[in-house]
């Protein structure tokens, strides 16, 4: 892999295209979550211990085509200054002669961001001339934003083609998450479990097919098993259900037997009469829920069948919360597994979590550290199990 690991960056102004897309306090703008500029830390540690110059971009959030002060990234400056341990500069564009200047007073170990990438809406647009006004800005091209690697955009991609094949390379975080991805779709041990949750079955169709041929059981919890339950004749009351995939979900179960892999629906659910962390709460068979009355969590049996299959595991990936877990009535399932994978990854098993409410879980039960990887990829990583070529990982390699 062509990574930064052996390359001289003395005196080189390196422009690495980072993911510091993260959540903001919606009153001060303080960082509330920094996985994702600590993920980037080796990387520009590496590049500026080595005498190199560091420019960051980045886009923020999803500004509807132009500046909007609150997904300025120079809300992130005295952040990321902090945990860089030097001052950060800023300026307030990624594109034009202001911006230019500023990168000709940078010294070897300076560190520049530059403003959201997407004020400029030719960003999204892969546009050509963009990307290559920004190739302008360094020697070098780094990518270490997986987040957005299934996106072909002018930073993530485009730019590629403006740098010899010497002159661009994966950042750290960028050759670990593809590593680690490897280790679990190229290269499971077996048994290999996939836990997929999370609202819809849409969402994770495609994941779940390329599974069929790499897994060896596929654990579904979260919104998207009603579905199953439902495609099985079942009742799921006023669960999510989405009726224009039934014919989807079972055919998926009919590929699954034929390939003798097995999918594990959570047999029992903490139900609700309203989607409130107030409403009143009983337990109920998953295929036999009361109208008037929603799946929003994973129940106890469940919970024990999956810590079950989990425990016997050597490969474990997981995307996709259990339940409705911003609500603490309905959180258990998906605590419950989160230990589990912990408790099978201090067995020796391999851990992967992917998925932004996946993470968030992993860290809201303390676990983070006794999970192999964590993916900072939501969107990527399905993608890249999905099978598909991400434009930010061929873009270097081509
Ligand atoms: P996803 O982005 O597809 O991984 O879905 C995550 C979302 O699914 C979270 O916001 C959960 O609250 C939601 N979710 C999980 N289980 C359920 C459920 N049983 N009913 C409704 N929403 C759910």
């Amino acid at each position: 892999m062509k990574t930064i690991a052996d390359y001289p960056f003395k005196g080189k102004r390196v422009l690495v295209r980072v993911d510091f897309n993260v959540p903001l306090d919606k009153q001060d703008f303080s960082v509330t979550d920094d996985s994702r500029i600590r993920g980037a830390l080796p990387t520009i540690n590496k590049i500026l211990n080595d005498g190199g110059t560091v420019i960051l971009m980045s886009h923020l959030g999803r500004p509807k085509g132009g500046p909007e002060d609150k997904y300025s990234l120079r809300h992130i400056v005295a952040h990321t200054s902090g945990l860089l341990q030097r001052h950060v500069k800023f300026v307030a564009d990624c594109v034009g002669d202001t911006v230019k200047q500023t990168i000709d007073t940078l010294k070897p170990g300076d560190v520049l961001l530059l403003e959201n990438l997407r004020f400029h809406p030719e960003e999204e647009k892969g546009d050509e001339a963009f990307a290559r006004e920004l190739s302008l800005l360094g020697d070098v091209y780094v990518n270490d934003a997986f987040g957005t690697a299934h996106r072909a955009h002018a930073s993530t991609a485009i730019i590629a083609k403006y740098f010899s094949a010497e002159d661009k390379m994966f950042g750290y975080l960028m050759a670990a998450e593809i590593e680690n991805a490897d280790k679990a779709i190229k290269n499971p041990q077996h048994p290999f479990t996939a836990i997929i949750g999370g609202a819809k079955v849409s969402d994770k169709i495609l994941i779940m097919e390329q599974l069929l041929d790499k897994a060896d059981y596929i654990i579904i919890g979260g919104g998207m098993a009603y579905t199953f339950f439902r495609a099985l004749g079942g009742n799921v009351g006023n669960s999510l259900c989405e009726m224009e995939r039934l014919e989807t979900a079972k055919a998926l179960l009919d590929k699954a037997k034929e390939k003798n892999v097995q999918i594990i629906l959570p047999q029992d659910s903490v139900i609700a009469d309203a989607f409130d962390n107030n409403a009143n709460i009983s337990i109920s068979e998953s295929s036999n829920i009361p109208d008037g009355w929603m799946g929003l969590d994973i129940g106890s049996k469940s919970i024990a069948a999956f810590r079950d299959v989990i425990l016997k595991s050597k490969t474990i990936l997981w995307n996709g919360p259990m339940g409705v877990f911003e609500m603490s009535n309905f959180q258990g399932g998906t605590k419950g597994i989160a230990l589990a994978v912990a408790e099978a990854t201090s067995q020796g098993a391999f851990s992967l979590v992917g998925g932004g409410d996946s993470v968030a879980a992993v860290n809201t039960f303390g676990i983070a550290n006794h999970i192999s990887y964590i993916s900072t990829g939501g969107g990527a990583m399905l993608e890249y199990f999905e099978g598909k070529q991400l434009p930010g990982i061929y873009s270097i390699l081509h």
